[in-house]
């Protein structure tokens, strides 16, 4: 992969694309699960943490990545498919795994559809599955 594709991701969402934007993108790119800020803190060493942080605020608000709050105390965060606008049309589903406490994307399941109640107005929906990944159930049979 070459910077340019990371270059065309950060424009497309509008944000102009810098050295460390880049970096931080590839990042996330390269992990096969979500980051949380520590974990990018952990992987980018030498990268300021307050502007970690503030390149992750920017990337939310820009719809380039997700933030799911798996119930762990720590919200994790994804890089959202080209075509996602995070409407409620395009929520999946997140994993957590209990052994090795990663949180997948489940992009192939959509969050289930639901009925509320009269009167109710629904905004987000947070939907988060726990149990064994595919490596740990594997490994602990
Ligand atoms: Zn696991
Ligand atoms: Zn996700």
């Amino acid at each position: 992969m070459n910077n340019d594709r990371f270059e065309m991701m950060l424009e497309k969402r509008g944000i102009k694309p810098t050295a460390i934007r880049n970096l931080i993108l590839k990042t996330m790119l390269d992990t096969d699960q979500t980051v949380s800020i520590p974990d990018l803190e952990n992987k980018l060493i030498s990268v300021d943490k307050s502007t970690i942080f503030r390149t992750i605020t920017q990337f939310l608000s820009h719809n380039l990545v997700h933030c799911i709050d798996d119930g762990t105390g720590s919200l994790k965060y994804a890089v959202c498919r080209e075509e996602c606008d995070c409407s409620l049309a395009d929520l999946h589903s997140h994993f957590y795994c209990e052994s090795c406490n990663k949180t997948f994307c489940m992009r192939s399941l959509p969050v289930p559809v639901v009925d509320l109640p009269e009167g109710f107005t629904l905004h987000g929906v947070n939907y988060v599955m726990k149990g064994l990944c595919d490596k740990c159930s594997r490994t602990k049979r």
